[in-house]
């Protein structure tokens, strides 16, 4: 694949258009068909793509129209789960408002995450390179209740993420096998619990044994409703984090003013880095120079030929209208770093 100096690609997830959401209500009311519902899916994602080629994005994903508040929708695939109450109902919806679950078996995945078919379908909707996205065993797991003398786990949240291992391992295998050629996977979470940082590593190398891609690993500090849920560092993570089988590390940056980006010189740069310099938390509408700010304090520290522009994490917590915004400044700013880098304007 052939993609231009300081590329463009995006996190994963969408900003949901307005008549989706109430479309996701008629879904939930029984209303729609699964005709209706083939359709309406299918819908969105076009307008994720869209929205990611009239931006002028060099790498596009699905939008992840299908996917509910990240991973939700993936807990409806798992066997051997117990559906419980959220803690809290009332008020804002957060960290303490979501779906919980308590295994009463050991879970398994046995008909897989359901990306294989997000991919088959972004494949016909677009020409350009494409990306696909799974969330790691850790964040799969972060719903289910581990609580000491309560369910199979009793209170080892590593076990539970270890029998995550084998489903993402054979989404990914799939997913190659399906042609993906590009797959990043998702780790909000593992700076969210420290730790247990050579177990994760450990984890991470397992799911992408024998995957025959490019592998991302995007590791950020959390994003539900455009909170963050971890401390926003990436540096206790550092050296460990290097021996990951990946070939691609994706960071955030832009909502935490570039902290940390030096970080890179100390750690030496031995692969593709993707820096996030967009601000997906924020309503604040980078301009172009912003973002080639941005971009530029990145190239301090990391080899042009390494670096690549991205948002921060999923847009899925803002409306599509902020997110294809976003989108286009991102590109006018790489643009505009590149057009310094290679002399041509
Ligand atoms: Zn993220």
């Amino acid at each position: 694949m052939s993609l231009p100096l300081i590329y463009t690609h995006v996190m994963g997830s969408h900003g949901f258009p307005g008549w989706f959401w109430t479309a996701l209500d008629k879904v939930k009311a029984g209303e729609y068909g699964a005709t209706d519902e083939r359709e309406m899916f299918d819908d969105a994602t076009q307008l994720a793509i869209r929205d990611q080629e009239r931006a002028g994005i060099d790498v596009i994903c699905d939008g992840e129209m299908r996917r509910f508040f990240f991973v939700q929708t993936f807990y409806a695939r798992m066997e051997g789960l117990e559906h419980l109450e959220p803690l809290r109902k009332t008020g804002l919806y957060a960290y303490d408002s979501v779906p919980r679950y308590r295994a009463t078996t050991r879970v398994t995945v046995p008909k897989g995450l359901g990306t294989v078919d997000e991919f088959r379908y972004l494949k016909t909707q677009t020409d350009k390179p494409v990306k696909a996205t799974v969330p790691g065993p850790i964040t799969l797991s972060i719903h289910i209740q581990t609580r000491p003398g309560d369910g199979v786990y009793n209170n080892d949240r590593l076990a539970l993420c270890w029998d995550m291992v084998p489903a993402v391992n054979a989404e990914l295998k799939a997913l190659a096998a399906a042609g993906a050629d590009w797959i990043q996977v998702d780790e909000p979470s593992a700076a969210i619990v420290p730790g247990q940082l050579d177990e994760y590593v450990k984890m991470f190398n397992a799911c992408v044994e024998g995957v025959s891609a490019k592998i991302g690993y995007h590791v950020c500090f959390g994003n539900l409703l455009s909170r963050p849920r971890g401390k926003r560092s990436y540096r206790w993570l550092f050296p460990k984090l290097l021996e990951c089988r990946c070939h691609q590390f994706v960071f955030e940056y832009a909502n935490r003013e570039m902290a940390e980006i030096e970080m890179w010189r100390e750690v030496g740069v031995d692969r593709d880095v993707a820096c996030g310099v967009v601000d997906v938390k924020s309503f604040y509408m980078e301009t172009p120079e912003d973002v080639a700010e941005r971009l530029r304090r990145c190239l301090e520290f990391i080899p042009a030929d390494r670096l690549s522009a991205i948002p921060d994490c999923g847009f899925f917590p803002v409306p599509r209208w902020v997110a294809a915004e976003k989108l286009k400044r991102l590109v006018a700013g790489a643009t505009r770093v590149r057009a310094e880098l290679t002399g041509k304007r």
